[in-house]
């Protein structure tokens, strides 16, 4: 069941190209991800340490998963997703067992990114007050896991994790984390150049993108995204609008001849 969440990395499809705007985020993940999962015989000597654990925060939509998916991509390295929801659906019963597989196969599939979306959930304070012993039981095997990989620097395998709640992690989590990387709302300046990527390959004649971009402010990636696409059915709804006005036109013609002709068979 946990292979089903293994993404290889000729299959991921997302690239940095497709981002728009965070380019600052793109490079600190090129240098923190690249060197651990593609040279780690670099770290061998015992002082230099791989980077083991990056936290993503920031809102909703801002494109922190696709983040991950585009390093993996570019790191050439296997692209594991576990959630909460994975983990409550899926692996109901048998977790602790699962974790253990989970990092057993990423080591298999390695160079791997373990993608922990909302981690909160998953690692969060919650868990310690004893809210479920499941839980407890979850993340203790994981950090047991998490850990273990600080001891083997030849392991290529990098946890990666995503949270809209910074705020809800506990310290033990937090300092296993030796990077946290803030992507927040994009500037007006960073809107443009998503609103330009995520058009880049449709037919836009005369947009202002500057003026969109102005006229956008507070809105996420995800949300730039929806615009497109809302924008992108208006064409659509009218060329449907008009084949049905034309079929009805047509009907109505028809109607009228064979109306017509029925008249003209009964006199
Ligand atoms: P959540 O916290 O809800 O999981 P997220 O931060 O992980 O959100 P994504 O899932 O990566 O956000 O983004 C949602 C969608 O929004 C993406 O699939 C993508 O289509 C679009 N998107 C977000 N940010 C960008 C961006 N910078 N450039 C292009 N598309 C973007």
């Amino acid at each position: 069941r946990i292979r089903q969440e293994v993404i290889p990395a000729n299959e991921i499809g997302v690239t940095f190209a497709d981002i728009g705007a965070l380019d600052e985020t793109k490079e600190s993940l090129q240098e923190l991800v690249m060197l651990p999962l593609r040279r780690p015989d670099l770290f061998k000597g015992g002082l230099l340490k791989p980077c083991r654990g990056i936290l993503l925060f920031g809102p909703p939509g801002t494109g922190k998963t696709m983040l991950a998916k585009a390093i993996a991509n570019e790191a050439g390295a296997s692209f594991i997703n576990v959630s909460m929801s994975t983990i409550t659906s899926k692996w109901f019963g048998e977790d602790e067992k699962n974790v253990r597989a989970l990092f057993t196969l990423a080591a298999k599939v390695s160079p791997t990114i373990v993608f922990v979306d909302e981690v909160d959930s998953m690692l969060g304070q919650r868990t310690r007050s004893g809210e479920h012993e499941a839980m407890r039981k979850i993340k203790n095997e994981f950090m047991m896991h998490w850990d273990g990989l600080l001891t083997k620097p030849g392991e290529r395998i990098l946890v990666l994790a995503a949270t809209n709640r910074p705020f809800d992690l506990d310290e033990a989590i937090i300092r296993r984390f030796e990077r946290r990387i803030m992507v927040g709302l994009p500037s007006t300046e960073s809107r443009e150049m998503i609103l330009r990527t995520l058009l880049a390959k449709e037919k836009v004649e005369n947009l202002e993108f500057k003026e969109l971009a102005a006229m956008t402010e507070g809105y996420t990636g995800s949300d730039l995204k929806n615009l497109c696409i809302t924008a992108a059915y208006r064409p659509v709804r009218e060329l449907i609008q008009q084949e049905r006005l034309k079929d009805m036109k047509h009907k109505d013609a028809e109607g009228k001849t064979s109306e017509g002709t029925s008249e003209t068979k009964e006199e």
